[in-house]
């Protein structure tokens, strides 16, 4: 089976769309800024998408630009705005910043990428409330085509703040129980290979192959890897889809991730 975002991605964005018209009828415009300190490529890239994605869906988007000088106070400047309903602070933030301090500063409901300590936090507690979105649209991809997760041996593999860390505390509040894995793990394929679950999230192209699944498995790549202009998941999905269910690459986890995005700016919009 292939596990498909893109189709869940729709479903999430039309429900955002019919409440940015809501909004708007009471005369609420959800508006997102970014705070945007350079010019990186790749950054600009992700602007460009999320822009796109604002755009379509009738979200108000601007791009805020601010320096080491200025960071702290125009995060408190967005804070204070009653028409701003989103902020993304974007990588890399700049030299001599501490990133922790600013997202420190920035009001957890206003926080739509579930950076900040206070939400971080919070899932730790089992009251999650903005999540990191990479790790709610797995969580989501998953419950929407089924798949088993009480009892289920997961095995994530890539120990991210925004990825594996949060994933495996969202899994763990699902009954699943949890391996997380990373670069200094020893033996790696004995935990994945024996895995009812495995998510890898680590950015290196085609690394699992069938061999690093057990049959009927459930895969889900997390991994964006651009090679020769194109983009391809952690995941062999040739190899792998023979003897497991898996996600694809493009169309899989990031096409949900974009639209838990939107939907967490129009929530905050709403007031939750
Ligand atoms: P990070 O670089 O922050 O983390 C990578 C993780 O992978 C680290 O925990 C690292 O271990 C681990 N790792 C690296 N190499 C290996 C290895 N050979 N074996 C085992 N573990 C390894 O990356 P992100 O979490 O931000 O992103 C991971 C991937 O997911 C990337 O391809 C990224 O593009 C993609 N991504 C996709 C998104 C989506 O929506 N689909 C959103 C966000 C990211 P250690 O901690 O020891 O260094």
């Amino acid at each position: 089976m292939i596990l498909d975002g893109a189709v869940l991605g729709n479903e999430i964005k039309k429900e955002v769309q019919k409440e940015v018209e809501h909004l708007k009828s009471k005369g609420i415009i959800p508006a997102l800024r970014c705070l945007v300190s350079s010019d990186d490529k790749s950054t600009r890239v992700y602007l460009n998408s999320i822009k796109r994605n604002c755009d379509k869906l009738g979200i108000n988007y601007a791009e805020v630009e601010t320096d080491s000088k200025n960071i702290i106070k125009d995060v408190k400047t967005l804070n204070e705005d009653d028409k701003v309903h989103g902020v993304m602070l974007m990588h890399p933030v700049p030299k001599g910043v501490d990133e922790i301090s600013v997202l420190s500063t920035l009001d957890p409901k206003k926080d739509v990428e579930g950076r900040t300590p206070e939400n971080l936090g919070k899932i730790l507690l089992n009251a999650p409330f903005f999540v990191p979105c990479t790790a709610q649209a797995v969580v989501e991809l998953l419950e929407y085509h089924n798949v088993p997760l009480k009892g289920a041996n997961v095995t994530i593999v890539g120990r991210s703040t925004t990825v594996g860390k949060p994933l495996s505390l969202l899994l763990m509040s699902r009954n699943a129980t949890v391996t997380v894995c990373h670069s200094k793990t020893q033996n790696l394929i004995e935990k994945t290979k024996h895995a009812d679950v495995l998510v890898v999230a680590i950015g290196k192209p085609k690394m699992f192959d069938e061999k690093w699944v057990k049959k009927g498995a459930v895969v889900i790549d997390v991994g964006i890897n651009v090679v020769n202009g194109k983009v391809i998941g952690d995941v062999d999905f040739d190899s792998v889809s023979k003897k497991a269910s898996v996600s694809k690459v493009p169309g899989g986890v990031g096409s949900i991730t974009n639209a838990v995005l939107m939907r967490n700016i129009v929530r905050s919009a709403r007031g939750i």
